[in-house]
C-alpha cells in the first residue's frame, strides 16, 4: 500500500499578545484552549493550542507567543490564509453578523474556487478564512463555547501557500507527498492589482480539511515570518509506523527533513518545500488527553515531563493569561 497522508493536521502561527489571543480564539471564535504549554525550543514563550472539544488532528490551530518578534511582512513563501471550515452558507452569514458585533475586520462573503468564504484578520493581521464545507469531517465542538455547535468551527482547511513559481512546490506535493491536482481558480481580491492563479491539491480522503491551495505570484517580494503570521502548516499521518516512513522517503527525496521529534502530543518531522513555506508532519496520537484530564484541558500550564523538573523558573518567565472559566460559556453574557 502506498503512503498517503490524511489532511491537514494543525497550523502554527504567531502572536505577540497571548491574552487578547486567548480571549479571541476562545470567546470569539468558540475554540477551546485545548493545552496551555510552552514552546519547547524556547521555555520563556507560551505555546497556545486550540482545538474542538478533545484537540482532534485537523482542528488545533496553535500559536507562539513571541513578543519580541516583529510583524509579519506577508509576501511569497508563507501560508497565506488559514481556512477554518463551518457547516455552510447560513453559518457564513452568522459568522459576519458575529464578526461585525465584535468589531472585527473582514472581507465579506466572497467565492474562494468553488467555495463561499468569508475572509477576517484577528487583531494582530492573522489572516484568517471562513470556509462552507457541509461535507467535511464535523469533530466534537467544544462543551462550553460561546458559539452555539451548529455554527461551530469544524476544524481547518484549506490552507493558502503563495510561492513565486507553481511547478517545483506541485511536484513535491505530488510526486513526493501524496498529493493530487484536484482544482484551480483565479483569486480576485481588493488587495491585489490583478488576479492572481490558485491551483488546488488534495490528499487523504480529499475535501476542504485536506487541502493546499497554492497562490502563484511570481513578482512578490518574500514573506518575513512575524506576529500576526503562520509559522507552519502540519500534515497528518495516522500513525508512528507511516510517520517513520516519512521521514525515511524524504530523507531520500533529499528534502533535508529533521529526525523524528518527539512533541509528547504527537511525533514531528520538519522540511522547506522549494517555496519557502516550512511544512511538518505530526501524527495523530497519543493526543492531549496523555497529561491532563479530558475535562480539564488547557487549565494549567502543562509540561513534558523533560521540562517538569523546571516548572517553578518557567512559570516565573510566563505572563498570566485569562482563564477559560471566565471567557467561556460559563458567561452567559456572551453570544
Ligand atoms: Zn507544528
Amino acid at each position: 500500500m502506498s503512503l498517503s497522508l490524511t489532511g491537514i493536521h494543525h497550523v502554527t502561527a504567531v502572536t505577540g499578545q497571548a491574552a487578547a489571543n486567548v480571549e479571541f480564539y476562545t470567546r470569539v471564535l468558540g475554540l477551546r484552549l485545548v493545552k496551555k504549554t510552552v514552546n519547547q525550543d524556547d521555555v520563556a514563550a507560551y505555546h497556545l493550542f486550540y482545538g474542538d472539544e478533545v484537540g482532534s488532528p485537523g482542528t488545533e490551530l496553535t500559536f507562539f507567543d513571541w513578543a519580541y518578534a516583529g510583524p509579519n511582512r506577508p509576501g511569497a513563501g508563507e501560508v497565506a490564509s488559514t481556512g477554518l471550515r463551518v457547516s455552510g452558507r447560513e453559518a457564513l452569514d452568522w459568522w459576519q453578523r458575529r464578526l461585525e458585533a465584535e468589531g472585527v475586520a473582514h472581507e465579506g462573503i466572497s467565492m474562494q474556487g468553488k467555495r463561499a468564504t468569508l475572509g477576517f484578520t484577528d487583531s494582530e493581521g492573522q489572516r484568517l478564512r471562513l470556509v462552507e464545507d457541509a461535507d467535511g469531517p464535523v469533530n466534537t465542538p467544544w462543551s462550553h463555547s460561546p458559539v452555539p455547535p451548529e455554527m461551530a468551527i469544524r476544524g481547518l482547511g484549506p490552507v493558502v501557500l503563495s510561492v513565486r513559481s507553481l511547478e517545483p512546490t506541485a511536484r513535491v506535493l505530488t510526486e513526493v507527498l501524496s498529493y493530487r491536482r484536484s482544482d484551480e481558480y483565479l483569486l480576485q481580491s481588493a488587495q491585489l492589482s490583478t488576479p492572481v492563479h490558485v491551483t488546488v491539491f488534495e490528499t487523504g480522503p480529499g475535501g476542504a480539511a485536506s487541502e493546499v491551495h497554492v497562490a502563484e505570484v511570481p513578482g512578490a517580494a518574500g514573506a518575513r515570518n512575524g506576529i500576526g503570521g503562520v509559522h507552519h502548516v502540519a500534515f497528518r499521518a495516522p500513525d508512528d509506523m507511516q510517520h517513520a516512513q516519512w521521514q525515511q522517503l524524504l530523507s531520500q527525496a533529499g528534502m533535508g527533513v529533521t529526525p523524528v521529534i518527539d512533541r509528547f502530543y504527537f511525533k514531528s518531522i520538519y522540511f522547506r518545500e522549494p517555496g519557502g513555506v516550512l511544512f511538518e508532519i505530526a501524527t495523530d496520537g497519543p493526543g492531549f488527553a496523555t497529561d491532563e484530564d479530558a475535562a480539564h484541558l488547557g487549565e494549567k500550564l502543562a509540561l513534558p515531563p523533560f521540562l517538569e523538573p523546571h516548572r517553578l523558573r518557567i512559570e516565573a518567565g510566563l505572563k498570566p493569561l485569562p482563564t477559560q472559566d471566565v471567557l467561556g460559556g460559563h458567561n452567559a453574557g456572551t453570544s
